[in-house]
């Protein structure tokens, strides 16, 4: 990297550690910081994340790459919580009286423990779970033991080999966990043996590293992957504040390198879940050329009680989205169910009458449109 972005000099001026090193990913991985003796190194911690970090580690492990670390040591402490509470737990993991462990049951709809079939034409196929930082809202925390952490031949053969006998499949997910916390190679087998599969059309690559690790994005990767496609990427920004030079430097060499990359946000209370902040997360995507594709609604994961907000809260912020941005900056707001995403969506068809169809307006006024529906 010729120019080094303010938070990455910083962030390696204060640990005493060169600029390479720091934008190296293996380094940012084996640096994670997973305890709360890592985790101040980096910030003051408050009781509550103090507490969490010694006791709701039974849950769900904890793991911040030294850059996201930074990242919010480096935000403005007003505005900080929007990070803290996506990575560091809180003592409130403990109080979830509703949340379960697997609420998609993808085990019900895992024809190879790795392989999720929800769709005639289109799978997620899991095959590692180690991440760049454990989110603590994520769904798959159950997932650990059956697919392992590492990429793993057995689970890669299966998976494939499922996929390779249902013609019926176009459009494969690779997902985890990260699956860019591999080696380019690992990745690259990957992506050849999904290619020899004449069915498969698309591949999607599902990765957190643009937010968390940028630097994984390399030159050396997005041109190995280029070789691949039609290959897209989905990413998963829940805040504005995510979005960074570094961010930014992964996010277009991915886009230059011909790969469409959309992103996938959770919708999370503290975090995104007013107009203002969606608003912001949303125009700063598509500034970086990345479609924002789907708001999801959080589930009912065990430990995330405190991060829910209302179904009625997403719509509010959904309506209020619409008419101060382009529809082109507006993601679907879904929930995930067992047999695939349902929109969540406030009607704006208010009815017919006679040959007229009643719409709400963007201002909540009535529109009489005059015709024969
Ligand atoms: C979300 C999802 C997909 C992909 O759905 P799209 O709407 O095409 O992005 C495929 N399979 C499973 C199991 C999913 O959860
Ligand atoms: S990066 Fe994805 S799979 Fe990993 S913890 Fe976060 S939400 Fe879960």
């Amino acid at each position: 990297m010729e120019y080094t972005p303010p938070l990455t000099h910083r962030a390696a001026a204060q640990l005493g550690v060169s600029v390479e090193k720091f934008t190296n990913w293996r380094w940012q991985m084996r640096h994670q910081c997973q305890t709360l003796d890592d985790l101040q190194g980096y910030l003051a911690l408050s009781p509550t994340e103090q507490q969490g970090l010694t006791e709701s580690q039974a849950l769900f492990r904890t793991g911040v790459t030294p850059y996201y670390a930074a990242l919010i040591a480096q935000t403005d402490p007003a505005l900080q919580e929007a990070l803290r509470l996506q990575v560091i737990p809180r003592k409130e993991e403990a109080f979830d009286a509703l949340g379960i462990y697997d609420p998609l049951s993808e085990v019900d709809h895992s024809p190879v423990r790795e392989v999720v079939h929800v769709y005639p034409d289109r799978v997620a196929f899991c095959v590692a779970m180690l991440c760049p930082v454990y989110c603590r809202y994520c769904y798959r925390k159950r997932r650990d033991e059956e697919t392992g952490l590492h990429y793993n031949r057995q689970i890669i053969d299966r998976g494939i080999a499922y996929i390779a006998s249902q013609p019926s499949i176009r459009d494969v997910l690779i997902t985890g966990g990260d699956p860019l916390i591999a080696s380019d190679a690992a990745v690259e087998e990957l992506l050849q043996r999904l290619r020899a599969i004449p069915h498969v059309e698309i591949i999607r690559i599902h990765t957190r590293t643009p937010v968390a690790l940028p630097y994984r994005i390399t030159n050396e990767l997005v041109e190995m992957i280029q070789r691949y496609h039609p290959v897209w990427v989905n990413t998963h920004f829940n805040s504005a504040l995510e979005l960074t030079p570094e961010a930014g430097e992964a996010l277009e060499r991915l886009v230059n390198h011909g790969i469409p990359v959309g992103n996938q946000s959770v919708f999370l209370r503290g975090v995104n879940d007013t107009v203002e902040k969606m608003h912001d997360l949303c125009r700063s995507l598509v500034r970086f050329r990345v479609r924002p594709y789907y708001l999801f609604h959080p589930h009912l994961v065990a430990g995330t009680a405190h991060l829910r907000p209302s179904v009625q809260t997403g719509l509010a912020v959904m309506k209020g989205l619409r008419g101060k941005l382009s529809g082109l900056a507006i993601p679907t707001y879904v929930l995930d169910t067992p047999s695939g995403k349902v929109p969540l969506q406030h009607n704006h068809m208010l009815g017919q009458d006679e040959q007229d169809l009643l719409l709400e307006d963007l201002h909540g006024e009535i529109w009489r449109e005059k015709g024969v529906w």
